[in-house]
């Protein structure tokens, strides 16, 4: 059995992240320099992966984004603006969508067809919004108990193909990597989780999970890869919150490292969605 890893990245700034209010972050700082270190690690090993792009850094980042793409990655939507969709009226969250397929379009020509949701908020509801939009592919599914900014997606009708890959007509929806522990989903996917757990028990949670599982799908942000350590944050940022953004900030790089090497100790093929789905026909 062929095995695939997504090692995909939400490509968004520090100040997007849930737990800070945009309107009181210092926008003039910037965490993005994260992509090219990321881009780096990627040529390194020759992987082809997914990036999932906020439309609001679209103007900012569209030359990147076309060299991107020419590297053989696959551009997707991250939303418009980072709000959390299920905080927005279905109606609202069309006008968003659209708002991020129209940007792609003026500045990169590019037409987004694969959509992961902020903070994987999403419903069955506006799953079918994205899919009345035209888009292929939906990867906003996670399984996590004791995380209260995740949505909960009904796929009732969705052909399972296994724990990670469902599929209905031509839409699929992809779920990120989860692995039980004791009766509970713990994320094995994330790059916050990367990032803060020590790298031996990562790697014994992503033992568990690769006997049982042919895809592996995982996610990163520029912030957790940026050499800029120094961003001031706003000030009434509560002590959990800062120590949560920085933490292991300075480790991931090596993490990373080890992770793809792992993967590939495993057999992983490194791929992007849009080559999963041609793969399952
Ligand atoms: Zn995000």
């Amino acid at each position: 059995m062929k095995k695939y890893a997504v090692l995909s990245m939400d490509v968004e700034d520090w100040y997007h992240l849930d737990y800070f209010k945009k309107e009181e972050c210092d926008q003039s700082q910037s965490t993005l320099d994260g992509l090219d270190i990321y881009l780096d690690i990627l040529d390194r090993y020759d992987i082809k992966t997914t990036f999932f792009i906020v439309g609001e850094l679209v103007e900012v980042l569209k030359d990147k984004i076309k060299l991107i793409q020419q590297k053989g990655h696959e551009i997707c939507l991250h939303s418009y603006a980072h709000q959390r969709p299920l905080q927005l009226s279905p109606e609202d969250f069309r006008k968003d969508t659209l708002k991020g397929m129209h940007t792609f379009k003026e500045y990169t020509d590019i037409e987004v067809t694969g959509y992961r949701a902020p903070c994987f908020s999403l419903d069955r509801e506006r799953l079918e919004v994205l899919r009345d939009l035209g888009f292929n592919f939906d990867s906003s599914k996670i399984k996590f108990d004791a995380h209260d900014l995740y949505g909960r997606m009904d796929l009732n009708g969705f052909e399972e193909f296994n724990s990670v890959v469902y599929k209905q007509g031509s839409f699929y929806e992809f779920e990120a990597s989860t692995v039980e522990v004791f009766g509970k989903s713990l994320p094995v996917s994330g790059g916050g989780y990367l990032r803060i757990f020590p790298w031996a028990l990562t790697k014994a949670l992503l033992k568990k999970y690769f006997k049982t599982n042919q895809h592996y799908f995982f996610y990163i942000h520029p912030f957790e890869f940026s050499k800029n350590y120094n961003i001031r944050i706003p000030e009434k940022t509560d002590f959990k919150t800062k120590i949560r953004f920085n933490q292991g900030r300075k480790s991931v790089e090596n993490k990373m490292h080890k992770l793809i090497k792992l993967l590939k100790e495993n057999n992983y093929s490194f791929v992007t969605f849009n080559q999963i789905m041609k793969n399952e026909g």
